[in-house]
């Protein structure tokens, strides 16, 4: 029960769910009623047992802290981009923007009060707001006009809309194409509509708005992190590595004390990566700081069904998403195959059913060397693919929201109209997953989708938003169990990367939760509304409720 060490920090809840494995399959039960307590030294956890049990072992040094509530081990969201995100959500935030008339009025809010030359930013829209219009920037130029530099993300950070004098100001005055299937999308006359598909046409424009200062960056990714603990996060999947600044950014932030979320970031390997660019990813696996480091590589098969960038078997309702981000795919599987030589674990983002197969058909035929592969979104996709992905031992890493928070059961919304039905009755397929034996890893994707991991948790056990209990369920049967998603959270995410962690034991990492809730034995609305009390991440306090 002890590792013998004198407790800092001795923490009382009512009970714990240690989704130890060794504790047997059976970890609807493992809340063991005899543990409630843990103690903690030199951030690892030395002691689990009754209340009375732990308090022994208290010296007058202990910090005794007394929390009414179930802990877990702490949250990994296994998929976000919280350094990206600091470029991506600047200015307004449109995500909850429902129709035109909304993101109109977020804009000329944000618009209110700047110089006439100051950029307008936002981002979080929903493509869904243009219905059955095409996506340009004739909104944009009605509310704020065509002279107004403005650049919108759109939900899914794929693609982009540009106004007149934003394109100008980055001398976009035609048709343009960049590596990885992105454009510049131009109207009949070869004029640019102001849509902007993937990150090379996006980047042409991000690179001539002003930048936020180094100082201000280490602020906003403390805030955004200390925000992300207070949701129960302890660690992150960074699906990134690609700016240059962001290893002195992510040093400058763990100067000024414990980054509240401990992360592991996957540099991109991209079709235009060097073979020298890709001998330093390799080479610079482990390296980082106190509680970060480089862990992984991230590639793209293909984009997103609503910037029509998917790789699907056949068009989508436009004519789109017929082709992967890699002209060849020979290319791809050459660099998975090296990466997973030099014992690289890989991420591959894959999201028409194309994509997915080639993705599971490359990583079934790599060598054995013991490297753990995943699979990243697998958004629609046939049954007998997913089987294949089980049996190949390769994870799956999916974001229950995206299919909650931008589609919808009736197959209204952009992606399933794109889909059409087929493909749309195979939306983010989770319980299929786990029936065909292939791990499963949960995620927000932020900023695509909030962070706040317990009403993901609900929506992925109820398939629709936990907020809305007037939303139809998509697709209810892939619903996932309490147990389902809190492994997803905990155990998963390292299974995801070849790990055996996510779990409480003694001698283990002190990285725990605790909740107002027991996530294994409420009702989904519950654990949506469910606060997070405590949050400790390697023994350090990173959240705490006052
Ligand atoms: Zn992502």
């Amino acid at each position: 029960m002890t590792a013998g060490t004198l407790p800092e920090i001795i923490v009382r809840a009512d009970n714990v769910h240690t989704m130890n494995p060794a504790a047997g399959n059976d970890s609807e039960n493992d809340a063991c009623e005899r543990v409630s307590a843990i103690a903690v030294a030199g951030g690892l956890i030395t002691a689990m047992g009754t209340r009375s049990e732990i308090e022994d072992l208290a010296t007058s040094a202990t910090e005794i802290i007394d929390v009414p509530g179930t802990i877990v081990p702490g949250f990994t969201d296994a998929h976000a981009h919280p350094i990206m995100s600091l470029s991506m959500t600047r200015g307004a935030d449109l995500s909850f923007c429902r129709d035109q008339d909304q993101v109109a009025e977020a804009l000329r809010e944000e618009a209110a009060g700047r110089d006439p030359d100051e950029w307008v930013l936002g981002w979080g829209l929903d493509p869904n707001v243009f219905a059955d219009e095409a996506i340009t920037n004739a909104l944009v130029h009605r509310v704020l006009g065509a002279e107004k530099k403005t650049f919108l993300s759109l939900f899914d950070a794929h693609s982009a809309i540009a106004s007149g004098a934003a394109l100008a100001e980055a001398g976009i005055a035609e048709a343009r194409s960049y590596p990885g299937n992105s454009s510049v999308v131009v109207d009949e006359s070869g004029s640019p509509t102001g849509h902007l598909l993937e990150f090379g046409a996006m980047e042409e424009i991000r690179s001539v708005i002003p930048a936020l200062s180094f100082n201000e960056q280490v602020d906003a990714l403390n805030d955004l992190l200390k925000a992300m603990a207070a949701q129960g996060i302890a660690a992150m999947h960074v699906m990134d590595m690609n700016d240059p600044d962001t290893f002195e950014l992510l040093a400058a932030a763990e100067v000024r004390g414990p980054l509240p979320v401990k992360l592991r970031l996957s540099p991109w390997c991209a079709p235009t990566t060097t073979d020298a660019e890709l001998a330093k990813l390799i080479e610079s696996q482990g390296e980082g700081g106190d509680r970060w480091h480089i862990g992984g590589a991230k590639l793209f098969i293909d984009g997103t069904v609503e910037g029509g960038t998917a790789w699907l078997e056949t068009p989508d309702s436009k004519g789109e998403s017929t082709t992967s981000a890699w002209g060849a795919t020979e290319d791809y599987a050459a660099r998975v195959r090296e990466l997973n030589a030099a014992g690289v674990p890989t991420a591959t983002h894959a999201i028409g059913e194309r994509g997915i197969r080639e993705v599971v058909e490359t990583l079934a035929a790599l060598p054995d060397t013991g490297v753990q592969h995943r699979i990243e979104h697998i958004e629609s996709v046939p049954k007998d693919i997913i089987n294949q992905l089980g049996a190949a031992g390769i994870a799956a890493s999916m974001q229950p929201t995206h299919c909650t928070h931008y589609t919808a059961a009736d197959g209204s919304d952009d992606w399933s109209q794109r889909l059409g039905e087929v493909r749309a009755a195979r939306a983010w397929c989770t319980r299929d997953v786990i029936d065909a034996g292939g791990v499963l890893a949960l995620g927000s994707d932020y900023p695509v989708a909030p962070f706040a991991a317990l009403p993901i948790m609900a929506d992925a056990q109820l398939r629709r938003p936990v907020e809305d209990a007037g939303v139809a369920p998509v697709l209810p049967e892939q619903g996932l169990s309490p147990a389902e998603v809190l492994a997803g959270y905990t155990t998963e995410p390292y299974a995801a990367i070849g790990e055996e962690a996510g779990y409480l034991a003694v001698g283990g990492p002190a990285t725990f939760t605790v909740l107002d809730v027991d996530p294994l034995a409420v009702d989904p609305e519950e654990l949506g509304q469910g606060r997070v009390l405590l949050t400790v991440s390697d023994g350090v306090i990173t959240h705490r409720q006052d």
